[in-house]
C-alpha cells in the first residue's frame, strides 16, 4: 500500500532572505510566497561559524558542532599538522532520521550534504556532497542507486569548471551545468515522492550557494568586483537559481496531499565578499608568534633544489590527502579557492615555511584556510611549544591584537569578535575544534584571509583589493549567519512570523510533530511559537532519554577504487606526475 509523505523537508542551501523579501515584494518566488501565507517563517539562525559541513549536520542531529564532531570540511590529524577532509563519517552522533526510525517512522533523504556514507535508514538515504563520485555506493539501499540510474540516467553531484570561469562562456556554462544538477534533483525527488513515499522526506538543492558565491558581485553595484559589462549577461543569474528551485518547490508540493508538513529551510545566508584581504599568519609572524625558517637554510637554496622540494610536499601531501580526499571534495575545494592549483601551491609552500619549533600560534593554511587560530600547545600538537599555563594568556593576547586590526581608509576595527573555542561549542569533541574562532560572518566584522608567503612576511597584514571586475573566478559572495525557514502544516500556525529560531532546533521540532520525545542532550528547542496553541496544549513537549553519541565511521570513508579515482583527477589537474 502506498504511504503518504507526513513531512516534507526542502534545504536550499544558503538561501537567504534579505534577498528573497525584494523578490517576493516584486511577485516573485510565488510558491515560497504561498507557503509563507500558509504557515510560519522567520530567520534560522545557523550555528558558528555558518559553514555547511557543520550547518547541516547539527540540523541532523540537533546539537552544537562539540557534540557531533563536524567543524569544518577539514578536521585536524593527531600527528601532524596538516588536516584531513571530514566527510559524514566524521559525524558521532545519532542523527533525527535514526530517531524518527526507531520510533516506526520511515524517513528518506536527498542530497544533503555530509551523509556519506550513507546511514542504513528504514526508508533510503541519497549522500550529499561528500560523495566521492558518481561510481560511489551514496545510495541506501543500492538497489534504489540501480533503479534511479535505469529511470533517470547517471546521478551527478559536480558542477564542473567552477575553478576556471575565466571566460563569460565557462560562466555560461556553470550556470547551464547549475541548471541541469537542479533539474536532475527535482526529477529524482519527484520520483522519490511517486514511487518511494516515506513517512518523513528531505530534498536538498546545493546552486544557491554556489551561484551565490561566484555571481553576487554582478548582480549587487556596489560590489568591488562589479562589472557593469557583464551585468546584462550574468546580472540574474542568482535570481534564476532562485526563481528556478521555487517552481521546483512548487512541482513537489503540487504532488503532496493537503494534509503534508512541508519546510522549507536553509543552513546558513549569503551575502557580499568585502574588498578587504587578511593574512593572518602573516600578521601573527609581525606579532612574534610565528616564525619561519631562515632562508637558504637545509640545503634548500637553489631554484631547482626549491621545486624538487616544492614537488615533494605537494606530493606527499597528496598521498596523504589520497585516502580522505574525494572528488566531490576537491570540486568543493576548487569552489572554495577558485585558482585551486595556484592557491594549494602557495598554501604548501607557506605552511612548510613555518618553523614549528619556535611557533606559537598558526592559522591553518593548507587548502581550505578558515580565518581560525591554532595554539602550538605542548603535549598536542607535535612539535608543540606552548605551556598549558600560558594558554590563557596567550589566547588573550592574540584576541586583543587581533582587534586591533584596523581598515586602512577608515581606521575602523575590521574583526569584531573573536570565541575562544569553548565559547561556542561545548561536548566530548569541542577539544577538535581551532582554539580561537575569528567571525567573518557578521556584517560589522567581514574580510576574506588569503596564504601568507614567507617572503612576503614583512608586506601589510591587510591589505585592500583593486575595485575592478576579476578575469578569474573568485568569490564574490559567501555566507552570513542568517538562514531562512518556512513551515507550513495542520499543526501550525498561518500567515504568522516566529522569532529567534535556529536551525538546531528543527530536529527537536520535527520529533516533536510526531510526538516523539527529544532527547535531553539536543541542544534545540522545539520551536513553540511555530505551532497552533491547541496543538500544543494537546501534545506537550516530552523529554527523552539522551541519543549520546555514536561510532565513527571515518576509517570506511572511501575504498582503494574511490581512492584511486581521486588520484587520477589530480593527475589530470597537474598535481601528480
Ligand atoms: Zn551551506
Amino acid at each position: 500500500m502506498k504511504k503518504d509523505p507526513k513531512v516534507i523537508i526542502i534545504g536550499l542551501d544558503a538561501a537567504t532572505w534579505t534577498l528573497i523579501r525584494p523578490w517576493m515584494a516584486e511577485g516573485g518566488m510565488p510558491n515560497l510566497a504561498k507557503l509563507m501565507n500558509a504557515g510560519v517563517s522567520g530567520t534560522l539562525q545557523s550555528v558558528l561559524p555558518p559553514i555547511t559541513p557543520p550547518a547541516w549536520t547539527s540540523f541532523m542531529t540537533g546539537k552544537n558542532p562539540g557534540k557531533h564532531g563536524v567543524f569544518h570540511f577539514i578536521e585536524t590529524a593527531p600527528d601532524r599538522y596538516a588536516m584531513n577532509y571530514a566527510n559524514g563519517g566524521s559525524r558521532r552522533s545519532p542523527t533525527v532520521w535514526r530517531i524518527l526510525n526507531a520510533a516506526g517512522l520511515s524517513v528518506g533523504t536527498m542530497n544533503v550534504p555530509f551523509t556519506y556514507p550513507p546511514e542504513a535508514l528504514d526508508g533510503f538515504q541519497i549522500s550529499g556532497l561528500d560523495t566521492p563520485s558518481a561510481n560511489s555506493s551514496f545510495v541506501h539501499p543500492p538497489a534504489l542507486k540501480r533503479e534511479l540510474v535505469d529511470y533517470l540516467g547517471k546521478i551527478n553531484h559536480d558542477v564542473r569548471f567552477l575553478g576556471f570561469m575565466s571566460t563569460d562562456h565557462r560562466r555560461a556554462q556553470v550556470l547551464a551545468e547549475m541548471e541541469k544538477i537542479d533539474q536532475q534533483w527535482a526529477a529524482v525527488a519527484l520520483y522519490l515522492l511517486e514511487h518511494h513515499p516515506q513517512d518523513v522526506m528531505m530534498f536538498v538543492f546545493m546552486s544557491i550557494d554556489t551561484v551565490q558565491h561566484y555571481f553576487w558581485q554582478y548582480m549587487d553595484r556596489s560590489h568591488f568586483l562589479y562589472d557593469p559589462k557583464a551585468e546584462p549577461r550574468f546580472g540574474n543569474a542568482v535570481r534564476q537559481v532562485y526563481e528556478r528551485l521555487d517552481a521546483v518547490t512548487g512541482r513537489i508540493i503540487e504532488k503532496l496531499p493537503n494534509d503534508t508538513t512541508v519546510l522549507v529551510v536553509s543552513d546558513h545566508g549569503g551575502g557580499p565578499v568585502v574588498d578587504r584581504t587578511l593574512f593572518l599568519n602573516r600578521y601573527l609572524h609581525q606579532l612574534g608568534l610565528l616564525q619561519y625558517h631562515k632562508k637558504g637554510s637545509g640545503g634548500r637554496q637553489g631554484r631547482s633544489g626549491l621545486r624538487k622540494l616544492k614537488l615533494k610536499i605537494l606530493r606527499g601531501a597528496y598521498s596523504f590527502l589520497r585516502n580522505s580526499l574525494s572528488s566531490r571534495q576537491k570540486s568543493r575545494l576548487a569552489e572554495i579557492f577558485p585558482t585551486l592549483r595556484k592557491k594549494a601551491e602557495l598554501a604548501y609552500t607557506s605552511f612548510v615555511d613555518i618553523d614549528w619549533g619556535s611557533t606559537k600560534a598558526f592559522c591553518s593554511e593548507v587548502l581550505a584556510s578558515p580565518p581560525n587560530v591554532w595554539i602550538n600547545l605542548k603535549g598536542i600538537k607535535p612539535a608543540g611549544i606552548v605551556e598549558p599555563a600560558e594558554y590563557s594568556a596567550l589566547t588573550d593576547f592574540i584576541i586583543e591584537k587581533l582587534r586591533e586590526l584596523k581598515d586602512p581608509r577608515t581606521g575602523k576595527p575590521i574583526i569584531a569578535r573573536v570565541y575562544r573555542r569553548d565559547e561556542l561549542f561545548h561536548g566530548p569533541f569541542s577539544n577538535e575544534a581551532a582554539d580561537l574562532i575569528v567571525d567573518w560572518w557578521s556584517e560589522d566584522s567581514l574580510f576574506s584571509t588569503a596564504p601568507s608567503l614567507a617572503k612576503d612576511r614583512d608586506k601589510p597584514a591587510v591589505i585592500i583589493s583593486e575595485h575592478r571586475p576579476s578575469e578569474d573566478s573568485v568569490w564574490g559572495g559567501t555566507h552570513r549567519r542568517d538562514g531562512i525557514l518556512v513551515a507550513s502544516g495542520p499543526a501550525l500556525k498561518r500567515g504568522a512570523e516566529i522569532e529567534n529560531a535556529q536551525l538546531i532546533d528543527l530536529a527537536p521540532t520535527l520529533l516533536h510533530l510526531f510526538g516523539v520525545a527529544v532527547p535531553k542532550d539536543m541542544d534545540g528547542r522545539v520551536l513553540a511559537d511555530a505551532f497552533r496553541p491547541e496543538f500544543l496544549a494537546a501534545h506537550p513537549v516530552k523529554a527523552g532519554a539522551a541519543s549520546g553519541i555514536s561510532e565513527s565511521d571515518r576509517s570506511t570513508g572511501y575504498t582503494e577504487e574511490e581512492s584511486a579515482k581521486v588520484e587520477e583527477r589530480l593527475q589530470a589537474l597537474g598535481y601528480l606526475e
